[in-house]
């Protein structure tokens, strides 16, 4: 299978260091507020990635950490007057939580800032002996980016690039301005833990390189995260574990693209984030998924309300034939081997969700043929689709609580005035008052909704 690597920047065969066992390491959440959108969305992703590798027979070990000990942690926990461990304890746990909720799958290996704080210290230590990182007067270890010739190989940024993306700050005990923080002297009142160069706290980029040559050793196979991970910290990643062990540290680097929201970035400052306790409010976890899969992994993607819409519509569709072919045949040892077989296709080429989401329209609308024909292969067929798409979370769910729970979200989305001119047309209808009940009909298609009967209920359709 090919894998795209950011690093030679083309598709590449995947080849892993020690195969069958393949080495996988996704940047987590920084806890410092609620999960949003594009939380979810990388954690999709790389839950995918080690599915679709297992399935290829490969024998993954895959991590994810949390960084639960930060600047933006230490301001959150300060301005609700929490401790900030105590806060980075209760935002995971709100985390997984909802994560759960959206059926995303827990990695392998979990690892968190705090419990790795005395490898860290070790890694630091020999950087300094090694002569690529140094100790200012105050306490902060700094990592000299001028001893790796090897900075910007990932972000294909020469010096003078790398000058532009990074925050200046006024540290004047700095030796060059891209120097990077290893380690943080402690400010009064915050979290820090013992060093031999006092009282402080890991920066965030030594955290990832500590906790990888923790779990898996000096080298892995993939080391994932979102695009805006790639500079700074992900070519810090790398200068901080080659400049120690000397030898390449991922071999394939990937990236997932960012989230807008209505084509614009998503931030904080913004105010813009979709949270996730939001999104649960009114879409299936299906219908959020079947939405994050319409575009390739690393493009961007844009969320606005048509998506969900549009996606929610689809998932409808295809879980009513579902369930009609349920209801229809008896069960058949017959098989559908293509639908597994076009999946693996699509996907070994680096994860093409996009096309493999596609392929699933001429899937049901066949489907729908055998249903309406009464061939019974039609059981085959929808077997094989929710065996092969659970790998990416679709389909999981009996196709009639999803159903159910669309239907009640979109009748919670209908506003009270038409429900109410709706059950007035009904009920005129039953009286036999058929020119009322037309009149009302015709209102409200005039307002944009539309009333489709049936032998003892009414269900009513956003045009
Ligand atoms: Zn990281």
């Amino acid at each position: 299978m090919k894998i795209y690597n950011t690093l030679t920047r083309q598709k590449q065969e995947f080849v892993p260091l020690h195969a069958p066992n393949v080495t996988m390491y996704a940047c987590g959440i920084t806890v410092s507020g609620k999960a949003h959108i594009g939380h979810l969305y990388q954690a999709y992703i790389y839950d995918i990635f080690r599915k679709f590798l297992e399935k290829q027979g490969y024998n993954v070990t895959y991590a994810r950490n949390y960084t639960d000990i930060d600047d933006k942690i230490i301001a959150a926990a300060n301005q609700t007057h929490t401790d900030a461990k105590l806060y980075a304890q209760q935002m995971i746990q709100n985390i997984d939580e909802i994560m759960q909720y959206f059926q995303i799958d827990e990695p392998n290996l979990w690892l968190r800032a705090t419990e790795t704080v005395n490898d860290i210290i070790a890694f630091v230590q020999t950087l300094i002996r090694k002569g690529h990182a140094y100790v200012t007067e105050n306490g902060d270890v700094y990592f000299s980016v001028e001893s790796f010739p090897g900075y910007g190989k990932l972000s294909n940024r020469n010096t003078e690039e790398s000058l532009h993306g990074v925050r200046i700050d006024n540290d004047e005990q700095k030796r060059s301005p891209l120097d990077f923080a290893l380690w943080k002297s402690a400010k009064p009142g915050e979290p820090s833990w013992p060093s031999p160069w006092g009282e402080g706290r890991p920066g965030w980029h030594i955290e990832c390189s500590a906790m990888n040559l923790k779990a898996f050793g000096e080298q892995i196979d993939i080391h994932g995260g979102g695009r805006d991970l790639i500079f700074p910290h992900h070519e810090n990643e790398i200068a901080q574990t080659e400049a120690l062990t000397g030898k390449p540290f991922v071999k394939y680097w990937t990236h997932n693209g960012l989230i807008k929201v209505n084509g614009q970035k998503m931030s904080k400052s913004l105010g813009n984030s979709i949270l996730l306790e939001d999104l649960k409010k009114r879409w299936h976890p299906e219908v959020v998924k079947f939405a994050l899969l319409q575009t390739n992994y690393r493009n961007d993607i844009n969320i606005t309300e048509s998506l969900f819409e549009e996606a929610e519509k689809h998932m409808y569709h295809f879980h009513s034939i579902l369930r009609d072919v349920d209801q229809a045949f008896a069960s058949t040892l017959a098989k559908n081997e293509s639908i597994d077989k076009e999946f693996n296709e699509a996907m070994a080429d680096d994860f093409n969700t996009a096309k493999v989401v596609a392929n699933l329209f001429g899937y049901f609308k066949t489907l729908q043929q055998k249903v309406k024909e009464g061939d019974a292969s039609a059981l085959a067929d929808a077997r094989a689709i929710r065996q092969t798409y659970g790998l990416l979370g679709l389909f999981i769910n009996p196709s009639v609580s999803v159903l159910a729970f669309i239907d009640a979200h979109q009748k919670q989305e209908i506003p009270e005035e038409i429900q109410q001119l709706a059950e007035k047309r009904w009920q005129a209808k039953l009286q036999k008052n058929w020119a009322e009940a037309d009149a009302l009909r015709a209102s409200l298609l005039a307002k944009g909704y539309e009333i489709k009967d049936a032998a003892t209920e009414y269900t009513i359709v956003k045009k």
